[in-house]
């Protein structure tokens, strides 16, 4: 029984051998430059052309775009005010229109763009910014005030009622800083 064990052994081994050699002999390659980069890469030789790794990729991205969560977010050129969805009719800059968010297509270029308004921006005071500004305003009231005494006193009525307006106008004013 051992002696079969061994024999059997060998003959597998030679086998395998003679395996190897052939797969040798038919895996012969030839070096041949890539049709795109010219960069070098050994083939069977049974290939007579060949594109390279980089360049099948570079093609791929070419015909098919980077594949999903890859490609970088596209900036619209376009800019949109905030909400621009919930309006009735929306057309950006490029003639897109939009109904209530959703592009027609079919009125594309038929409208004029959407003018954004823009709100500005109101400059916060601080307390002593107020207060200063209060001041002068109470300072020209004073002043109007003084310049219409007079004017009474004088007994002339020309220029009495510019005079009130201005010293109402300016405590309105005030009002809004105090
Ligand atoms: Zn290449």
């Amino acid at each position: 029984m051992a002696k079969k064990k061994i024999k059997k052994s060998k003959e597998t081994s030679v086998k395998k051998n003679e395996y190897v050699e052939t797969t040798r002999k038919t895996k012969q390659t030839h070096i041949i430059p890539c049709t795109d980069c010219n960069t070098e890469i050994e083939v069977d030789l049974s290939v007579a052309s060949i594109l390279c790794g980089n360049c099948t990729m570079v093609k791929m991205i070419k015909l098919y775009g980077l594949p999903k969560g890859c490609a970088p977010k596209k900036k619209s050129d376009t800019v949109k005010p905030p909400g621009w969805h919930f309006y009735k009719e929306f057309v950006d800059k490029n003639g897109n229109v939009y109904h209530k968010g959703v592009e027609q297509p079919e009125l594309f270029g038929t409208l004029k763009s959407t003018v954004i308004k823009t709100k500005k921006k109101t400059k916060t005071l601080s307390a002593r910014e107020k207060e200063e500004i209060s001041r002068e305003i109470f300072a020209e009231i004073q002043e109007n005030k003084k310049a219409l005494h007079k004017l009474v006193k004088s007994g002339k009525t020309r220029g009495k009622k510019g005079l009130i307006n201005k010293i109402q106008k300016l405590t309105k004013k005030v009002k809004k800083y105090l």
